[in-house]
């Protein structure tokens, strides 16, 4: 038994659309799976009658990215529900406005780099809703400009990259205060992307703990065993749920299954419980 509660689809930056998801996880025999896409909850209804009369839990969610110095912070929200109303429902389409500015940015970024990809193309690659830099990362291994994805955030897309544009984030406080004001609960997504030196990790998740923070994604595709085992031990410890999931991208992230990760990934159905007693 087991469950994936992180995964993308074609209505942010997947290649798979959320029937070919939620259709992949109840063959492979999960309990429950979370639609999480980037800032948009627009696969959720698509899923949900997908997860209909299958037995398997659907669980609507997104993942934010949040405002932070000193690396990336991902915050995954569980129970966010599009039908209903709530406060950081309210703020996606700002959100969402702000993701699509800059990828407009980063185009003109490249172009004046000399790299001649358009909007168009961009558009195009990503089929809809929820441009991401992936997307544009795929146009530029279209053109002949680098080799794979990896390459294209590390010479141009990457923080700190010649093509980088910031765009407008929640601090991680404000998206957890909104999200349990929305009547959903949050977990942080892989946290070593926080870049946080290791005697600052407990008390971070403390201090965020105390502002209702819900969650720490221990069980995830890049960590291995021990780490799985140390961080979710950790998570105990705070007083935080050990949730995980695969990241799984379909051909945006190459190489990642669903609910399995690279292979070894299981992820305890425990979690899902753990969240939902967690919803106020
Ligand atoms: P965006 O939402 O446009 O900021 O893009 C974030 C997406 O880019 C996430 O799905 C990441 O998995 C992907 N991403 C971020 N950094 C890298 C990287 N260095 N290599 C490959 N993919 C990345
Ligand atoms: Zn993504
Ligand atoms: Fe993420
Ligand atoms: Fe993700």
């Amino acid at each position: 038994m087991a469950v994936d509660l992180h995964s993308h689809s074609h209505f942010s930056d997947g290649s798979a659309s959320p029937t070919e998801i939620v259709e992949a996880a109840v063959d492979m025999g999960l309990t429950a799976l979370a639609l999480t896409d980037h800032d948009n909850l627009d696969g959720i209804a698509e899923a949900e009658k997908a997860a209909e009369s299958s037995g398997m839990q659907l669980i609507s969610g997104i993942e934010l990215s949040c405002d932070w110095d000193q690396g990336g912070f991902h915050m995954l929200v569980y129970f966010l529900h599009p039908e209903r109303e709530g406060p950081l429902q309210d703020r996606l389409e700002s959100l969402q406005a702000s993701r699509n500015n800059r990828n407009v940015e980063i185009v003109s970024a490249l172009n004046g780099l000399g790299i001649e990809i358009t909007m168009n193309q961009v558009e195009t690659e990503a089929g809809g809703t929820g441009i991401g830099r992936p997307h544009i990362a795929q146009v530029l291994v279209n053109a002949g400009i680098v080799e794979s994805i990896p390459e294209a955030f590390d010479r141009y897309l990457g923080k700190d990259k010649p093509a980088y544009v910031e765009r407008k984030r929640l601090k991680p406080e404000d998206a957890i205060e909104l999200a349990v004001a929305s009547g959903a609960v949050t977990s942080i997504a892989h946290p070593h992307t926080l870049g946080l030196a290791a005697s600052d990790v407990r008390p971070t998740l403390i201090r965020l703990s105390e502002v209702g923070l819900g969650g720490l994604e221990c069980y995830y595709s890049e960590y291995d065993p021990h780490e799985r085992r140390s961080m979710a031990q950790l998570a105990g410890d705070v007083g935080l749920v050990a949730t995980g999931g695969s990241d799984y991208h379909g051909t945006y992230k190459r190489g990642l299954a669903l609910g399995r990760g690279f292979g070894d990934l299981t992820v305890p159905d425990e979690a899902v419980e753990q969240l939902q007693e967690r919803i106020r």
